[in-house]
């Protein structure tokens, strides 16, 4: 097809992320994409900043990966999983127990991340009914978080940043935490666990579970780092008082925050961790809820006698095969150094940027890079330079942040982000370049 031809049809009839229509924004047409480039309709190639929003740990194409789903394609793409199973979801379990806490061990699989929110929370619901604790259905979580689009998954999404002032009269309402003060990288200031306390002392009662996202609050979040110390409290209140403790590990699972699974920076284990994005290495949808055997015990002995979900696509066998694929390749991959060298370089790159007085903030985890801006960014006019210079980076609210396939080389790294304070230089009016 004509590229031309598809960008009209693109705009005018396909809706995009967040997006209205026709589109108003710029829409890039991509031929193909290999290892940590994306190659544009015009042959541009641009070097990876996004990972396709956390997702492809190992770049693009990558010909393990492309084998394991042409294997599974030549046996089969998909069957039911009622009354059914086959060797993917096994396999992709296995895996999973070896990675994961050894008390989360009830695997979940669902279609997407949203979804596994969703299914979470129903967890959470029909445990709190079968322990004899009905009334507990609300949830609690920390603002500025994000965890997904559909409804309930949007009701615990920051009440300001997310959409509940457009849902308001229909969404369920659930209780609001400040945001942990205490930053990652900064002293462990007690007050920070405060209203948690409260909040549990005065209202367990009505509380099903407390969601987070540990130590990194993503989109939503300005992609905040904050204490782990923060979670070893929230699990100890919330055993107290017999509030399940969800763990949406959906971005930070998967080596992006520098340890496996976010919670290793905290040493806990929460009663049911998320997990999706790079579950399958970015090519195909898939998520998954783990739970304890305390809540699949008790959900199981309730008034149901079942988990009441099951989705059409549940376990997809091509999905799982892939990202069984994906996640042995992690392992027997320097993750741990890759994701450290990462981290380093965007702390030395970006630095620069703080001096910046379109800057707020510099902020390095993982393999994560922010800079948080001190105003919205006008994406529609950033997008384009950002391009120009050969990068793909998605801006977003006040935040033009770096989050790289692991398997970026020291040389696209370094281009990626002295390209990206270039054209953020040049939207500004900043010097740059800048001696180091
Ligand atoms: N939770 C978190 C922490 C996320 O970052 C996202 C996606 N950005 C979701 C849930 C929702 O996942 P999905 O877009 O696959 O529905």
């Amino acid at each position: 097809m004509n590229w031309e031809t598809l960008t009209q049809i693109d705009r005018r009839h396909i809706w995009h992320p967040y997006a209205a229509m026709p589109n108003t924004q710029p829409v890039y047409a991509v031929a193909r994409a290999e290892g940590c480039s994306i190659e544009l309709a015009d042959g541009k190639r641009l070097v990876d900043g996004t990972s396709s929003w956390w997702a492809a740990l190992h770049g693009y194409n990558h010909p393990r990966l492309n084998a394991a789903a042409a294997a599974q394609l030549a046996k089969m793409s998909h069957v039911m999983f009622g009354g059914l199973t086959h060797e993917p979801a096994v396999r992709l379990t296995q895996l999973l127990l070896e990675l994961l806490p050894p008390t989360l061990n009830q695997v979940f699989y669902a279609d997407s991340g949203s979804v596994a929110v969703e299914v979470a929370m129903k967890m959470a619901l029909q445990y709190q009914q079968a322990v004899g604790q009905g009334k507990r259905c609300r949830f609690a979580t920390i603002r500025a978080g994000y965890h997904g689009d559909t409804w309930h998954a949007m009701s615990v999404c920051d009440p300001e940043e997310g959409m509940h002032g457009l849902f308001s009269s229909s969404l369920p309402v659930q209780y609001f935490l400040p945001q942990p003060a205490s930053p990652f990288h900064g002293e462990w200031q007690p007050e920070s666990i405060r209203p948690l306390e409260n909040l549990l002392a005065e209202k367990h009662d009505e509380l099903a579970a407390l969601i987070l996202e540990p130590v990194v609050q993503g989109a939503a979040g300005g992609m905040y780092f904050y204490h782990p110390e923060y979670l070893r409290q929230a699990r100890a209140l919330c055993s107290r008082y017999g509030v399940l403790l969800i763990f949406d590990e959906i971005a930070t699972g998967f080596g992006r925050s520098g340890e496996m699974f976010a919670l290793e920076h905290a040493g806990v284990v929460p009663d049911i961790i998320l997990l999706g994005k790079g579950l399958t290495g970015g090519y195909l949808t898939l998520s998954a809820a783990v739970c304890t055997e305390e809540v699949s015990a008790a959900i199981s002995r309730g008034q149901a006698g079942a988990f009441m979900h099951g989705p059409t696509f549940m376990a997809n066998p091509l999905a799982c095969a892939v990202a069984a694929e994906s996640v042995a390749m992690l392992r027997e991959s320097p993750w741990r150094q890759r994701v450290a060298n990462i981290e380093q370089t965007l702390r030395r790159k970006l630095a620069a940027a703080a001096q910046w007085r379109c800057v707020r903030e510099v902020r390095v985890l993982g393999a994560i890079g922010v800079l948080e801006m001190a105003q919205p960014v006008n994406t529609a006019s950033l997008q384009p330079r950002l391009v120009e210079k050969g990068v793909w980076v998605r801006p977003f609210g006040r935040l033009v942040y770096l989050m790289p396939p692991f398997v970026i080389s020291q040389q696209e790294l370094d281009f990626l982000a002295e390209q990206t304070l270039a054209a953020v230089a040049e939207e500004y009016g900043e010097a740059w370049p800048q001696s180091e």
